[in-house]
């Protein structure tokens, strides 16, 4: 437990996305920033960048409602 984490104890969470991925850069998990690359009709592209370096550690395409696949490159 964090500290300064709300204790709703209702189990929702907004964002079940991933927030950290290993980065080769780095040689271990960071946390990511989402960026939007791309609006396909198809769907959205977004791509995952090492918060810390900036490296691209990954990319999602969102088509509709149900979420894609995080792609993680190497
Ligand atoms: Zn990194």
């Amino acid at each position: 437990m964090l500290p300064g984490m709300p204790r709703g104890g209702r189990g929702q969470y907004k964002d079940l996305e991933a927030t950290s991925l290993f980065c080769p850069r780095c040689g271990k998990a960071q946390p990511v920033r989402r960026r939007l690359l791309l609006v396909l009709p198809t769907g959205e592209k977004y791509s995952y960048l090492c918060a810390v370096c900036g490296e691209e550690v990954g990319s999602k395409t969102e088509t509709g409602p149900s979420n894609g696949v995080i792609n993680t490159l190497g």
